[in-house]
C-alpha cells in the first residue's frame, strides 16, 4: 500500500507554502480546500495513494509572458500577462481573464484553483483555468484598450482553443474586452469557434451571461433561506463593489423584494437608507460601466445617500450580505460585525472575499454562509451553456436559459447539502462545496491513471 501522501494537515500545507513562497493568496486557497478535504478523504485510501490532491494543488502549467502596446502618446508600455492552466480531467480548461494592476501569478493561481471545483460543481464538463495581467485599464483610452487586447491575444492564442481552454470575462475585462480579444483570435487563426464567452449577442453571446453571476448568487441565496422557510421579501441587503456581478446581484434583489443598502467600488463605498432601486441601479451601471465614473458620485445625484471614504460597508446593518467586489475585502472582524448585526445569511458574488478568519467566524456562527466557489457559479455555468450553444450553432431563448440557470444553481445548493449537512439545521456550505467538487475531479482523475 502507497503511503507516501499519508501527510496530515499541517505538513500537507507545509510543503504547499514551501512550494509557493510569495503566493498568500495561492496558499490561502488551498488550504481553505485542504481543511475539508482532509477529513472527507481519512478513509479513502485511493485519494492519498494517488496523490489526488496534491496534484490539483499543482497547475497543468502555468504560461506567463510579455504584452507591449504603444500608448496614445507614442511610448511603448510592457506588461506581464499569464494563463494558469489549473486542471482538465472534466472538460477543456474553463475561467475569466483579469486586468487590474493587483493581478500576480499567485492571485491567478488561486482563482484557477478554486475556479476548478467551481466548474465541477456546475455539473458541466469545463475544468478550471484563469488568466489575466497587471494592466491598468482605468484611465485608458478605447484605443488603448483595444491595442493592450490585441498584443496580449497575440500571444494567448497559441494556448486556447474552443476544446482546449475557453477564457471569459472578470475584474476589468466585459465585452468591450472580449470583443477585441475574439477579433484578434480570429484574424490570427482565421477561425469562427467558441473560444472565448460573454460574447456579444450578434456575434455568438449567450442571453443572460452578463447578469448570470450576480443573479445565480441571489438565487443561491434564495436557496439556502428557503431552507429556514424564509425568503427575501422585506430583507435588508449590504453589497459590495459595483461592477458587473454587484448591479445584478442587487437588481435581483430589489426583484425578489428586498431593499439593497450598499454598493462600493475600491474608493469606498455607499449607504442609501431609501434603498436602491432599479432606477438607481441602471444609475450606478450607466455610470460605472458605461462612463467609467467612481460611486461617490452617486450622493450628488442621490442626496439622502452617504459616500464612507475608504471603507467597505460590513458595518451597516443588514439581514443579508453579497461581498460582490474582489478577494479579501471581508476580514475577520468585518465578518463579526455582521453577525452581530444580525446577518443571517452571506452569499458570495466575488472569488475569495472573506479571509480564512472569517470564514471561521461564519462557520462559528453557523450562519447560512456560502463560498463564491458554489453561489458564483452561475456566470460560469451559463459560459458553459454558451459553449454548448457555439458548438451546436444555435442560441437558446431567455426562459430556457434562465430556467437552466436557476436549476444549476439548485443543484449546486443540492450537492453543499449532500455533503455539508452537519446535523442539528446547520449546514456547512464551505465543506459541502468543496468535497462536492473535489470528489467529480478526483474521480475522474482516478479513471486516467497517472498523468
Ligand atoms: P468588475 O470589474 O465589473 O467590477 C469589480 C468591482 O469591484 C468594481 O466595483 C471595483 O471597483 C471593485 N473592486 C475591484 N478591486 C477592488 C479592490 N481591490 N478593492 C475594492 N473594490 C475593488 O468585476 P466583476 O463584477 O466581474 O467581478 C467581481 C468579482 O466577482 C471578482 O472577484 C470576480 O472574480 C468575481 N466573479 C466574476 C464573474 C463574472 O461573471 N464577471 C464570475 C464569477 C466571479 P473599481 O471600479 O474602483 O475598480
Amino acid at each position: 500500500m502507497a503511503v507516501s501522501d499519508h501527510v496530515d494537515l499541517p505538513t500537507f500545507m507545509e510543503g504547499v507554502k514551501k512550494r509557493n513562497p510569495y503566493q498568500p493568496e495561492f496558499v490561502q486557497a488551498v488550504q481553505e480546500v485542504a481543511e475539508d478535504i482532509f477529513d472527507f478523504m481519512a478513509d479513502k485510501e485511493q485519494y492519498h495513494a494517488q496523490q489526488i490532491l496534491r496534484r490539483i494543488a499543482e497547475p497543468d502549467r502555468v504560461v506567463s509572458f510579455r504584452v507591449c502596446w504603444e500608448d496614445d502618446n507614442g511610448n511603448i508600455r510592457v506588461q506581464r500577462g499569464w494563463r494558469v492552466q489549473n486542471n482538465n480531467a472534466i472538460g477543456p480548461y474553463k475561467g475569466g481573464i483579469r486586468f487590474h494592476p493587483s493581478v500576480t501569478e499567485s492571485v491567478l493561481k488561486f482563482l484557477a484553483f478554486e475556479q476548478t471545483f467551481k466548474n465541477a460543481l456546475t455539473g458541466l464538463p469545463m475544468g478550471g483555468g484563469k488568466g489575466g495581467s497587471n494592466f491598468n485599464p482605468k484611465g485608458k483610452s478605447t484605443r488603448e484598450i483595444m491595442r493592450f487586447c490585441q498584443s496580449f491575444m497575440t500571444e494567448l492564442y497559441r494556448h486556447i482553443g474552443a476544446d482546449v481552454d475557453v477564457p471569459a470575462g472578470d475584474i476589468g475585462v466585459g465585452g468591450r474586452e472580449i470583443g477585441y480579444m475574439f477579433g484578434q483570435y480570429k484574424r490570427i487563426t482565421n477561425q469562427f469557434t467558441g473560444v472565448l464567452t460573454g460574447k456579444g449577442l450578434e456575434w455568438g453571446g449567450s442571453l443572460i451571461r452578463t447578469e448570470a453571476t450576480g443573479y445565480g448568487a441571489v438565487y443561491f441565496l434564495a436557496n439556502m433561506l428557503a431552507t429556514k422557510s424564509q425568503d427575501l421579501v422585506g430583507k435588508t441587503a449590504v453589497i459590495s463593489g459595483s461592477g458587473n456581478v454587484a448591479t445584478h446581484a442587487a437588481e435581483k434583489i430589489v426583484q425578489l423584494g428586498g431593499k439593497v443598502l450598499t454598493l462600493s467600488d475600491s474608493g469606498g463605498f455607499i449607504h442609501d437608507p431609501d434603498g436602491i432601486t432599479q432606477d438607481k441601479i441602471n444609475w450606478v451601471k450607466e455610470h460605472k460601466t458605461h462612463r467609467r465614473g467612481r460611486i461617490e458620485e452617486y450622493v450628488e445625484a442621490f442626496p439622502n445617500a452617504t459616500f464612507h471614504a475608504g471603507k467597505t460597508p460590513w458595518g451597516v446593518p443588514c439581514d443579508v450580505a453579497l461581498p460582490c467586489a474582489t478577494q479579501n475585502e471581508l476580514l475577520g472582524e468585518d465578518a463579526k460585525t455582521l453577525v452581530a448585526n444580525g446577518c443571517i445569511a452571506v452569499s458570495e458574488g466575488a472569488n475569495m472575499p472573506t479571509d480564512l478568519d472569517g470564514v471561521h467566524a461564519f462557520k462559528a456562527a453557523k450562519i447560512l454562509y456560502a463560498p463564491g466557489k458554489a453561489s458564483n457559479a452561475g456566470g460560469v455555468a451559463v459560459s458553459g451553456l454558451e459553449m454548448s450553444q457555439n458548438s451546436e450553432r444555435r442560441a437558446w431563448k431567455e426562459e430556457e436559459l434562465q430556467q437552466m440557470l436557476k436549476d444549476i444553481m439548485s443543484g449546486i445548493h443540492d450537492s453543499c447539502i449532500r455533503y455539508g449537512d452537519q446535523g442539528g439545521g446547520y449546514i456547512d456550505y464551505v465543506k459541502g462545496a468543496n468535497i462536492a467538487g473535489f470528489k467529480k475531479v478526483a474521480d475522474a482523475m482516478l479513471a486516467f491513471g497517472v498523468v
